[in-house]
C-alpha cells in the first residue's frame, strides 16, 4: 500500500543500539562492525545478524556510556537504515522491520535528507539564487558570484573581519564565498609562528603580548583540547555545517558521529592552514600581526579602522583602512577593544560569567573512578575505550550549601575538562595570571584537568567597587593580579591541595606534581576570592566527591585562577541584521561579543553573521 511504499523509500533511524566493549572495534572506529550488526539484528528480531548487509546502515552517532547505574560501560550507537538498499540486498528484512513502527523512540522515520546543512552546497545555492534573480544566462553561471555582483553594483563591498578565531574565520568564509572583498585582520601570528611563540613561553618564560594562547590564527581554541561539544543543538543545521566544513578542511570524519567529538591541538593546526589557504584562494586578504586600535566613524557610521603593526619591525602605526562594514570577532581577552568601544559610546552591557580554579588529578584516577575495572582498557589513548572525562554541576545557595532549586542559587560546575591534557597559561599580560587546559588528539598525558567554577553577576562586581559596563573586566583583572602575586611572579601558578577555608592544613607541603610547565607554588588559594565564592567552590567540591567518589584526593591539586570562562560583557546587536544597536556598520560576533561560548557556537555565530552582513550589503537575498 501507499504508506508502505513511502516507508520503503525512506531512511529509518535506530537509536540506543548497545554494543559491549569486547564486541566493539574501539572508540575511533565508526563503521558498521559485527557488534553493531548484532545490535541491529537484536532490535529487529532478525534471526541471523551476519545476513544483514552492512552497506544498508550508516552510523550517525556513537557514544561511550559509562554511567554508574550500568552493569558495565558500553558503546551506544544511532544508525540510519537505507530501507530501499536493505530490502534490495535482504528482502526478508521487511518482515521484521515493519513490526517496529509502534515502538516510539526506538525507531523513527527520517525524511530523505542524509546530507543537510553542507556549507559548500548552502553557499552555492545562495549564489545560484542571486544569479537567477539577476537573470544571468546559464553560461555565466560558472563565474556566478563575480558575474552576479557586476549586476548589482559597480563596486564589491569591502568588509573587515577583525579576529581569526572560529567566529571570524567562518564569517570570512561565508562573506568571501558570497563575493565580498574581505580583509581578515589578526593581531597575532599565523599558526606556524604562533607555535614557536608558545614554545618560547613554555620553555623560556617569554610571553609575547600579541601571540600567545589567546591571540593568533585560529583564536583562543587553537592550543586547546579542541572539544567540539556544544549546547546549541548538535543536529542543528548550523552545527552540522560547521562540523562538515571542519571535515572538509582536514578534521577526521568521526567528529560527525562521535557523541563527544574533539580534535586536539595537533589536528587543529594543519586544519587551520588548509582553512587559510582556502580563504586566500577565494581572494581574502589576511593581515597577521595587525591590530585594530580604533574605529573610523563618520556620521554615526563605521567607515573603517585604524591599525598598528604588532610585529617587532613596527612597519606601520595608526594606518587608516576604509571599509563598508566591520565585523568584530575579537574574543573575550581583547580588553583594549572593550575599552576602545566604550570610549566610542558603543553600547556594552555587563554580563554574568563564572570564575574559579582548575583542578588536576592523575588521569588514571579519573579512569578508575569512571570505569572501575575497565580502566585498564584505556591504555594512554590508544585503547578501545576513550580516556575518561567527567562533567559535574551543583547549585548552592547564598550560604554555599546544597540548593534544591536554581532560584536564588549559584551554579558550580566543571568546565572545559581536558582528559589526558595539561594546564596552560592564558595570560595576555605579565602582571596578570590565568590558566586553562589543552590536550593533543590522543589525550595521552598522565593528567586530567578541569575548571571548577561558580557563576558571578553584577552584584559580585558591585561588592568590590567595580561599576559600569566594564565592571566584569575589572573583576577578572583583580583576581588575575592577585593570582600573579600569590604565585610570586614569573608565571608561577599558586596551588593548594584542598580548599579548606580558615585552615592551613590544606597548604601543600609535598605538592603533588602538576602538568603546568612554568612551575607551581603552594599558596593560600582559599584567601584569593571573596569568602562566598570560596565557600561555594568548597561545598560543591564535596558534593562532586559524592558523585565521583575519590574526586577529593591527596593526588588532586587546585590551580589558580580560571577567570575567562566567557565574555564579561555583551555588545548588543540587532537580532536579524547582527548590526550593533548603537553603531551602524559594526557587527559584533562570537564569544567576545557575548554570543557564543566555545569553538562550535562561535563558529556557528560567525556563519550566520556572514549571511546577515551579506544580506545587509545586498550580496545575499535568501533567509538566514
Ligand atoms: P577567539 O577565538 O578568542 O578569537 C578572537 C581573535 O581575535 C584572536 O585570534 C585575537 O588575536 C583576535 N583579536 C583580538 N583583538 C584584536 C584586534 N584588536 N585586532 C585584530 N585581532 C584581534 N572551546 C571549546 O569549545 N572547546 C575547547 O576544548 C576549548 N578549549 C580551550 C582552551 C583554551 C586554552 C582556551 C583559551 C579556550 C578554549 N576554548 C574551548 C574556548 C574557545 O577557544 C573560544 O570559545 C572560541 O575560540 C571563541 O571564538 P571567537 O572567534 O569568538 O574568539
Amino acid at each position: 500500500d501507499a504508506k508502505a511504499t513511502n516507508k520503503e523509500e525512506g531512511f529509518w533511524r535506530l537509536s540506543k543500539l548497545e554494543v559491549s566493549v569486547d564486541k566493539d572495534l574501539g572508540k575511533d572506529e565508526i563503521g558498521v562492525s559485527d557488534g553493531v550488526l548484532e545490535a541491529i539484528a537484536k532490535v529487529l528480531e532478525f534471526p541471523v545478524a551476519s545476513l544483514l548487509p552492512p552497506e544498508a546502515f550508516t552510523v550517525v552517532r556513537k557514544s561511550f556510556d559509562a554511567r554508574k547505574r550500568l552493569k558495565e560501560p558500553k558503546f551506544v550507537y544511532t544508525v540510519d537504515v537505507d530501507v530501499r538498499k536493505l530490502l534490495d540486498l535482504q528482502p526478508r528484512a521487511w518482515d521484521f522491520i515493519h513490526r517496529l513502527e509502534p515502538k516510539v523512540g526506538l525507531i523513527e522515520h527520517m525524511p530523505n535528507k542524509a546530507v543537510s546543512g553542507d556549507l559548500i552546497s548552502i553557499i552555492h545555492d545562495c549564489k545560484r539564487e542571486i544569479v537567477n534573480q539577476m537573470g544571468a544566462r546559464p553560461s555565466q553561471q560558472k563565474n556566478h558570484v563575480k558575474e552576479s555582483y557586476k549586476f548589482t553594483s559597480t563596486k564589491k563591498p569591502k568588509i573587515a573581519v577583525v579576529g581569526s578565531g572560529p567566529s571570524g574565520l567562518f564569517a570570512s568564509l561565508v562573506l568571501a564565498e558570497l563575493g565580498a572583498e574581505v580583509t581578515l585582520i589578526e593581531r597575532g601570528q599565523p599558526v606556524e609562528k604562533r607555535g614557536r611563540d608558545i614554545g618560547a613561553l613554555v620553555v623560556r618564560r617569554m610571553l609575547q603580548s600579541e601571540s600567545n594562547f589567546c591571540f593568533g590564527e585560529g583564536g583562543a581554541g587553537t592550543w586547546s583540547d579542541g572539544k567540539l561539544v556544544t549546547r546549541i543543538g548538535r543536529n542543528s543545521d548550523g552545527v552540522v555545517t560547521v562540523l562538515k566544513t571542519l571535515v572538509h578542511f582536514g578534521a577526521p570524519r568521526n567528529i560527525l558521529v562521535d557523541g563527544k567529538p574533539h580534535l586536539g591541538t595537533d589536528r587543529l593546526v594543519p586544519l587551520l592552514r588548509n582553512f587559510r589557504q582556502h580563504l586566500q584562494e577565494l581572494g581574502v586578504t589576511i593581515r597577521f600581526g595587525t591590530r585594530v586600535d580604533e574605529l573610523l566613524v563618520e556620521n554615526a557610521k563605521v567607515v573603517g579602522v585604524k591599525v598598528s603593526d604588532t610585529k617587532s619591525d613596527l612597519l606601520f602605526d595608526n594606518q587608516k583602512l576604509d571599509f563598508d562594514a566591520v565585523v568584530l570577532a575579537v574574543g573575550h581577552s581583547a580588553r583594549d577593544v572593550y575599552r576602545m568601544l566604550h570610549s566610542n559610546n558603543v553600547e556594552l552591557v555587563p554580563k554574568d560569567f563564572s570564575v574559579g580554579l582548575r583542578i588536576e588529578h592523575p588521569q588514571e584516577l579519573i579512569n578508575r573512578i569512571q570505569y572501575s575495572t575497565l580502566a585498564n582498557e584505556v591504555c594512554k589513548g590508544r585503547g578501545k575505550v576513550p580516556v575518561a572525562d567527567y562533567k559535574v554541576v551543583k547549585y548552592v545557595d547564598e550560604e554555599g550549601t546544597d540548593a534544591n532549586s536554581r532560584e536564588n542559587s549559584r551554579s558550580c560546575y566543571s568546565f572545559c575538562m581536558c582528559p589526558g591534557g595539561q594546564v596552560v597559561l592564558t595570560s595576555t599580560n605579565p602582571s596578570e595570571l590565568c590558566i586553562n587546559g589543552m590536550s593533543f588528539s590522543r589525550r595521552a598525558s598522565r593528567w586530567a584537568n578541569a575548571a571548577l567554577v561558580v557563576t558571578i553577576s553584577w552584584k559580585d562586581f558591585d561588592s568590590l567597587g567595580f561599576h559600569g559596563p566594564l565592571a566584569g573586566v575589572e573583576f577578572q583583572r583583580e583576581f588575575e593580579r592577585r593570582a600573579a602575586l600569590m604565585g610570586g611572579g614569573n608565571f608561577v601558578v599558586p596551588v593548594q591541595k584542598h580548599l579548606l577555608i580558615y585552615s592551613i592544613l590544606a597548604l601543600v607541603v609535598d605538592a603533588p606534581p602538576s602538568s603546568y610547565r612554568l612551575g607551581v607554588k603552594s599558596a593560600e588559594l582559599h584567601d584569593l576570592y571573596p569568602n562566598h565564592i570560596t565557600e561555594a567552590l568548597q561545598n560543591s567540591i564535596s558534593m562532586f566527591d559524592r558523585e565521583l567518589p575519590g574526586f577529593i584526593s591527596e593526588e588532586a591539586l587546585l590551580h589558580g585562577v580560571e577567570t575567562r570562562t566567557s565574555a564579561p560583557v555583551q555588545i548588543p546587536r540587532n537580532t536579524d541584521t547582527y548590526e550593533s544597536t548603537s553603531l551602524e556598520g559594526l557587527y559584533p560576533i562570537g564569544e567576545g561579543a557575548g554570543y557564543a561560548g566555545g569553538i562550535i557556537s562561535a563558529a556557528v555565530d560567525g556563519l550566520y553573521a556572514g549571511f546577515a552582513v551579506a544580506k545587509n550589503l545586498n550580496l545575499y537575498t535568501g533567509s538566514i
